[in-house]
């Protein structure tokens, strides 16, 4: 094949692909405006619209013609060099194609509909606070997603398979042994807190935060760490996300809570770190590899960067505090900075993990991370789980959780069948963790700029070391060539001594 050929099918191949994403980006904005616009009794006709257009992608994404170009793409000179966009694109939707089209039309469609069940019995059983409500439709999500890892198959665990659709690359050995490593020094660490009798005056983020003031001065704080509103929106939904639609168009969401300062504010830094990371992805890629996040474990740790290493640390609410009064006069007025401070770190065990502190949560993660290991591999039933669950729930935090609701049926994930993705929100704090020490390390007076409200050159850290790269490397080859390390829990753990010792005087 001469090198214009295989330069026209690259060329061809690239169209289909972005023009197949454009119906997936379509799908995407139908999807928001389901959960923050739509009427009600719209919800039936929705449903039949993004299925249609879930087909279509579907069908079109896994293509013999697609198929074909990419086999001659890939044994052409265009993918020698194997970080170059183009290598990067054949290899990455090469990998999607090959496993998309392992999974026929009726294992999809009946994933679907049991996992559409699987979350209106989970709600049910919620409400009820009764397991066994949940129980067989549970049964039936998991004995298909073994299904699908044995349909995709794996060298070593069977958890392995359904981790690689969030985390592409990652094993139980890999992701556990970071586990393992950190829950050790996490663990003795947390007791230190409690241990240390001391604890911060946490009514004080409980008093009234009125839902408009909430609305400008969380906007107000996402502008400022460089979330573009003009290449992207904030509005109000039951559940928060933040969703990429493409180019120029980035949407997030938050929920409000007029009693809890905390879950607004600090979810909109959340979804607008997550944003940050969609708006900073090649326009001129969009739709290919090059131009789409690595891994979900990645996207956290933007994310959680955002929220936590910056918007819960003392300079950036040295830079806040005076305009976080000024907002909330009646909440704030007689409250000093410090204490403040303080309230919004509060560590403490407790049994929703939506609700955790930034050390407490990694606990819940490990905890869900070997529970899904075992349930998958059939070493736990599924009418155990609350047991398994309690008791190493008991063993973990020392607290016992008094019914399911704030147990075993907490999370919508399993119902969904969404098993493999827990472990990318604790990836995303060690991630998160070890880019910020080696930002700091490029950038020392980082902190000092927090406080006088610049954010401009830890954004600019981002887009040109972890954004611009979309899917060139793997997750757990990206943190290496950015921090020169492997993926560990030591700069995370750094990170919450350097924070917490002081707070905790310990
Ligand atoms: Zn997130």
């Amino acid at each position: 094949m001469s090198s214009n050929g295989t330069n026209g099918t690259y060329q061809k191949l690239t169209k289909q692909i972005r023009s197949y994403q454009t119906l997936g980006a379509c799908a995407a904005l139908l999807s928001w405006d389901e959960h923050t616009l739509m009427p009600s009794k719209g919800a039936e006709f929705r449903s039949e619209q993004l299925a249609m257009l879930a087909g279509m992608v579907h069908e079109r994404s896994t293509s013999t013609e697609i198929g074909d170009m990419l086999s001659e793409l890939s044994s052409s000179d265009i993918t020698e060099s194997a970080t170059s966009p183009e290598a990067v694109n054949v290899r990455e939707v090469t990998r999607e194609y090959n496993k998309s089209k392992k999974l026929s039309v009726e294992f999809v469609e009946e994933l679907t509909l049991a996992t559409s069940k699987g979350q209106h019995a989970w709600m049910e059983a919620r409400e009820k606070k009764d397991f066994s409500i949940f129980q067989p439709y549970l049964e039936k999500v998991i004995a298909l997603k073994i299904k699908q890892a044995e349909t995709y198959g794996y060298e070593k665990d069977r958890y392995d398979a359904l981790i690689d659709d969030y985390e592409p690359g990652a094993t139980f050995e890999s992701i556990g042994k970071v586990f393992a490593a950190f829950r050790e020094e996490l663990t003795p660490f947390l007791k230190s807190i409690q241990d240390s009798g001391n604890q911060p005056k946490s009514e004080i983020i409980e008093r009234n935060y009125p839902v408009a003031a909430q609305e400008s001065f969380g906007s107000a704080a996402a502008k400022t760490i460089g979330f573009d509103f003009e290449a992207g929106r904030l509005d109000v939904t039951t559940h928060p996300f933040c969703s990429g639609i493409g180019p120029g168009d980035t949407r997030i969401t938050t929920r409000y809570n007029p009693k809890h300062f905390p879950d607004a504010f600090f979810g909109i830094l959340h979804a607008a770190g997550h944003g940050i990371y969609e708006q900073g992805l090649q326009t001129s890629q969009f739709g290919l590899p090059m131009g789409q996040a690595v891994s979900l474990g990645i996207h956290e740790s933007q994310s959680r960067m955002w929220e936590n290493l910056v918007g819960r640390s003392k300079p950036f609410w040295n830079r806040f505090y005076a305009d976080a009064q000024k907002s909330f006069p009646e909440a704030l007025k007689d409250v000093q900075l410090d204490d403040f401070y303080w309230a919004v770190n509060d560590v403490r065990p407790s049994f929703i993990r939506v609700e955790a502190d930034e050390v407490t949560y990694n606990l819940h993660i490990i905890l869900r991370f070997e529970m899904e290991r075992a349930i998958i591999n059939e070493e736990i039933a599924v009418a155990d789980i609350p047991e398994a669950w309690n008791e190493k729930f008991t063993k973990f935090f020392g607290i016992t959780p008094p019914d399911d609701t704030l147990g075993c049926i907490q999370d919508v994930h399993w119902s969904a069948g969404l098993m493999g993705y827990f472990p990318t929100y604790a990836l995303g704090n060690l991630y998160a963790a070890q880019f910020f020490a080696k930002a700091l390390i490029d950038m020392p007076n980082m902190y000092d700029n927090f406080e006088k409200g610049q954010f401009g050159d830890l954004k600019k850290w981002l887009n040109e070391n972890i954004h611009v790269h979309g899917q060139r490397y793997p997750a757990e080859k990206l943190v290496e060539v950015v921090t020169g390390k492997p993926l560990s829990h030591i700069e995370e753990m750094k990170y919450l001594r350097k924070k917490y010792n002081p707070l905790y005087g310990i």
